[in-house]
């Protein structure tokens, strides 16, 4: 049983959020050619925050112009003054990351929890640590004077809006290239409240341009001529179209992807750490994280007392107002993931494996779903195989270590993995097998801007972050 706890809400009144938004192009808020007007709701909620421009290709035509022309005097500019502005911008997020964090809780429906003390602290991280290479470019490893590509086309998703902006415009800035970034449908509010900031930065008009818009103002974005670079962050299908739109042109390109990550528990793993790694890998955000350890790999010899610990941790998970200091898991981000993971969760109780979660009341307004176990999984379930992007777990068992490893590595995607043993020699044997872009060992979702993150097969190429996040960047 969850203990009482008094309701303890943040204020939404130190975010001040506009009836309607025009798009961010050359520096000012501008009105779109002929775009209509999309709504954005908090899906905790259902309550309409605001309306947002839906940007055409004559409006991307626009933004591109503008990014290209002022192109020639960001990248003329010394690394040391690109800092500045890149450490300014680190600041004044971090002076208004209570406003930040309370407004991407509303757009999102993710806990202030985690906005306050994940997403807005690695957001400001990543400014300042691609700052700090912004004057070291020449000692990155990539040749004695790497050049900017030129203007970068950045499509993101919503599960983390500001986050994902961050990791795409901080590696793009230091090294010299200017953007047009798309954020997702159901996300636009803080790309557009970081528009503002590049202003209060001082930023040079041109070097930041943010449109707003669904996945048509994404296609035109990747697909325009003057694009030197696509990025994009989202679902494995659109990442192929997008692969099929980009070959053959000089764009270069990287895709971070889907995945179905492995969290694999072995028998000397101590469990009750392993049990709250495992609810942090896959209720942490609802699920919806791409390298998510939605597949749990246990050990059959400790599978009861650990599904036993699992599910009395569950049990004191608390669901509900996202905007609640003391909220865990909060709103799934739409109606149409809302369905997709109903859909998906539904497809495994008929295909045979055992469904349970521990009671919890939802709220009757918004986009809900509660934390859930699915056990009897087998390799050929759907749950096993897609990803559901959703607080859903399967359980699959194993009895080897190379059991272990066939089993994590039987995915199309390869993005992530988790590893739970007190053997230091068996965590470096069985992550050197893995293919996977991140292992953890005794962790799992730590994030830090210092260190790569990318995926094999499906969940993409390229990486993001560290050293290696500039290369995507610059022309080597
Ligand atoms: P999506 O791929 O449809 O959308 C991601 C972004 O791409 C959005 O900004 C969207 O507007 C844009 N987009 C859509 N179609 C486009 C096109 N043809 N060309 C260019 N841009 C386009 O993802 P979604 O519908 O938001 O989510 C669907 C699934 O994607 C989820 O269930 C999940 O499996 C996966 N997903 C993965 C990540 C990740 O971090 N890897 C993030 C979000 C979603």
């Amino acid at each position: 049983m969850a203990f009482e706890y008094a309701p303890a809400p943040e204020s939404r009144a130190v975010v001040d959020i506009a009836p309607s938004y025009g798009l961010f192009i050359d520096g000012e808020f501008v009105e779109s050619s002929g775009g209509g007007l999309d709504k954005t709701v908090s899906p905790a909620t259902e309550e309409v925050l605001a309306e947002y421009t839906r940007a055409t290709a004559e409006d991307v035509d626009r933004a591109v112009r503008a990014a290209r022309k002022a192109f020639e005097k960001w990248s003329a500019l010394p690394g040391s003054e690109r800092a500045k502005y890149l450490f300014r911008i680190a600041r004044i997020i971090q002076e208004r990351s209570r406003e930040l964090a309370v407004l991407e809780t509303l757009d999102n429906g993710k806990p202030i929890k985690e906005t306050r003390d994940a997403d807005l602290p690695l957001v400001a991280a990543h400014f300042v640590y691609y700052a700090g290479w912004a004057d070291k470019l020449e000692h990155a490893g990539f040749g004695p004077d790497p050049k900017p590509l030129g203007v970068a086309g950045q499509v993101i998703p919503w599960n983390f809006p500001l986050l994902m902006l961050a990791w795409k415009i901080a590696p793009a800035l230091a090294a010299g290239n200017t953007v047009v970034l798309k954020p997702a449908e159901t996300t636009p509010l803080s790309a557009l409240f970081f528009a503002d900031i590049c202003r209060q930065a001082g930023l040079p008009k041109g070097v930041v341009n943010i449109l707003t818009g669904d996945g048509s103002t994404g296609a035109a974005l990747v697909a325009h001529d003057g694009i030197d670079k696509v990025a994009f962050t989202g679902s494995t299908a659109v990442g192929k179209q997008i692969a099929r739109t980009v070959a053959g042109t000089r764009k270069k390109l990287t895709l971070e992807l889907g995945g179905k990550g492995a969290n694999i528990v072995f028998d000397d793993a101590p469990i009750d750490q392993a049990v709250e790694g495992i609810v942090n890998g896959i209720f942490f955000n609802q699920g919806q994280v791409c390298c998510a350890g939605s597949r749990l790999l246990v050990q059959e010899s400790v599978q009861d007392e650990l599904l036993d610990a699992l599910k009395r941790r569950m049990s004191t998970l608390r669901v509900g107002d996202p905007l609640d200091k003391n909220t865990d898991v909060g709103a799934i981000n739409s109606a149409e993931q809302l369905a997709r993971i109903t859909e998906l969760a539904d497809s495994g109780t008929a295909e045979g494996a055992e469904r349970w979660a521990p009671s919890c009341e939802l709220p009757s307004q918004g986009y809900w779903f509660a934390p859930t176990l699915f056990t009897n999984v087998t390799q050929a379930h759907r749950i096993a195989r897609e990803e559901i992007f959703g607080p859903v777990l399967s359980v699959l068992t194993f009895r080897t270590p190379a059991e272990a490893v066939a089993k994590a590595n039987n995915s199309q995607y390869g993005l992530s993995a988790g590893i739970w043993t007190e053997k230091g020699s068996r965590m470096l044997a069985v992550a050197d097998k893995l293919r996977a872009g991140v292992v953890w060992a005794n962790t799992f979702n730590k994030f830090d801007p210092t260190s790569p993150f990318g995926g094999f097969k499906e969940s993409g190429f390229g990486r993001e972050g560290g050293r290696h996040g500039l290369e995507a960047y610059l022309d080597v």
